[in-house]
């Protein structure tokens, strides 16, 4: 990787951003623009258009006109599956662009960045592209006489609303699965984090994506994010982001057309490290990379971490070291390990957290504030606190920054008490060489994904969901098809 571009392309100045609706680049209908801060230093990146409820309602028009008409769903599978794949292979020509792009937009180190967001991005799209033309319907063994069969069909107008801590990754999570299905799509990105996102946007039709058939509003959730999730005429509404906006989401759907609502929301994620595990530093290097990366503004983060008694004291130790000697800095360095907190407000937020830590008795074992002020970015220290208490603040909200929560436990029992201990139900981690005991583990901890030995899996190939308050459906895999498709039963009498 060639740090000379990087830093080229981190001097460009970033055009005005505008919605993409039918296929064009259109103002917001009152012609108010948004300010972009990067969190690189605070200072104005560019501006994105301020979308309204008129804009939004313009855009499921315009995914609804494409889906009738069958532009895209009425291609023939191979034609849509080329579109898609000529969409992957322009991502991958403008990776390290939409990479810098999208870092100054949000802050991701670069080198963590460029896996996760085009690199990622690009996979998935190849992924269902492929699915395309080997998805099919099925028939059901009905008796004699009749046929039953069953179509798997688009289901028209899909929303999405996508966080700010991966727009590229977790955006094709939603875009690429809902695509290959024929539908149509609008899309909403995060306030803080639109650039490369729009910037995809604009391949997909390079790469022939028809007019219509994927929409993109900016602006603010509360306004352009309600409008889609109020509309009469979007019927799957697929969100990351946070339990309140989940909450507020699942209002709308109820108070509008009863449209399907798929929730990815945030997890508290217990690390859970046994005196047994096979090589206890790579379990102390993989738990602070399992926090820190991205300043912990990771969904599935490791953000509790469960230790054994009897080892406690020096694993924690070994954890803190690691820590210390992660590299924070400017995200655009290729050797930094920890990027920038993505907004002020939240900088301030995980500091809050970190001040109620220590005044419900948990002690600062490293880290703990602010760093870099001098560049006017956002950037925390990676932050350890022990005596976390299981009922703490810290032990039971998300910050989503770079604090870890750590709690001994006693035995199995405990451990398994402690992990459960929570609203949230995303991922945990299991470190241990004992074979039975990781598999009594895998059924005990509830969540959708756990790790063993490991922490964090980017394959798409494996489902990605969460239980309890973590939501609901599964981003990834074959299975997230479901969310985009209607089973229709045609009941034949021969
Ligand atoms: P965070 O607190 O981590 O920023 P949010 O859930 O607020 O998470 O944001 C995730 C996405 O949800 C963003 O695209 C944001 O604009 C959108 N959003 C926020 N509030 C609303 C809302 N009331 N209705 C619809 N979308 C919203």
């Amino acid at each position: 990787m060639d740090q000379a571009a990087i830093d080229a392309l981190g001097n460009l100045t970033v055009p005005a951003q505008r919605h993409i609706i039918n296929g064009q680049t259109v103002a917001a209908s009152d012609g108010q623009d948004m300010e972009v801060l990067s969190p690189l230093n605070g200072q104005r990146l560019t501006t994105v258009a301020k979308g309204t409820k008129a804009d939004m309602d313009a855009a499921v028009a315009a995914a609804r006109a494409a889906f009738e008409d069958r532009r895209w769903a009425g291609q023939t599978p191979a034609a849509r599956k080329n579109i898609l794949l000529k969409w992957a292979e322009l991502i991958d020509t403008h990776a390290l662009e939409l990479a810098v792009l999208g870092v100054r937009d949000n802050g991701t180190e670069i080198s963590m960045a460029l896996k996760a967001e085009p690199g990622s991005a690009a996979a998935t799209i190849r992924y269902y592209a492929e699915a395309i033309d080997k998805h099919y319907g099925e028939i059901a063994p009905t008796q004699d006489g009749f046929l039953g069969l069953i179509h798997k069909e688009p289901v028209g107008v899909v929303g999405a609303i996508i966080p700010w801590n991966f727009p590229l990754m977790i955006g094709a999570w939603k875009l690429a699965p809902a695509l290959a299905m024929g539908n149509s799509v609008v899309l909403k990105p995060a306030e803080t984090a639109s650039l490369s996102l729009m910037r995809l946007v604009e391949l997909a039709h390079e790469a022939g994506l028809p007019p219509g058939v994927l929409n993109a509003v900016t602006g603010e959730g509360p306004v352009v994010g309600e409008a889609m999730a109020l509309s009469m005429d979007v019927d799957v509404l697929v969100f990351t982001g946070s339990g309140g906006t989940g909450r507020r989401l699942l209002t709308y759907a109820a108070q509008s057309n009863l449209k399907r609502v798929y929730l990815e929301l945030g997890g508290k994620s217990p690390n859970i490290v046994f005196a047994d595990a096979p090589d206890l530093q790579e379990a102390a290097k993989v738990a602070a990379f399992g926090i820190f990366r991205n300043a912990g503004q990771v969904c599935v983060a490791g953000s509790r971490l469960l230790v054994e008694a009897a080892i406690h004291d020096d694993f924690v130790a070994e954890v803190a070291r690691v820590a210390e000697a992660m590299k924070v800095g400017n995200p655009l360095d290729l050797s930094t390990e920890i990027g920038a907190v993505n907004s002020e407000n939240q900088l301030r937020q995980n500091l809050q957290f970190v001040t109620t830590a220590v005044e419900e008795g948990g002690t600062i074992a490293t880290g703990g504030g602010q760093v870099l002020q001098e560049t006017g970015g956002y950037f925390m220290a990676p932050t350890i606190i022990t005596d976390v208490a299981p009922k703490a603040t810290l032990a039971q909200q998300e910050v989503f920054g770079p604090v870890l929560a750590v709690t001994p436990f006693n035995d199995e029992a405990d451990a398994i008490r402690l992990a459960n201990d929570s609203i949230y139900g995303l991922a945990g981690g299991v470190w241990t060489a004992n074979l039975s005991r990781a598999h009594r583990m895998i059924g005990a901890v509830r969540t959708g994904v756990i790790h063993v030995n490991t922490y964090g899996g980017p394959d798409v190939t494996v489902p990605l969901g969460g239980v309890g308050q973590s939501g609901n459906g599964h981003d990834k895999s074959l299975h997230a098809l479901e969310k985009y498709t209607n089973l229709k039963t045609a009941w034949i009498k021969l």
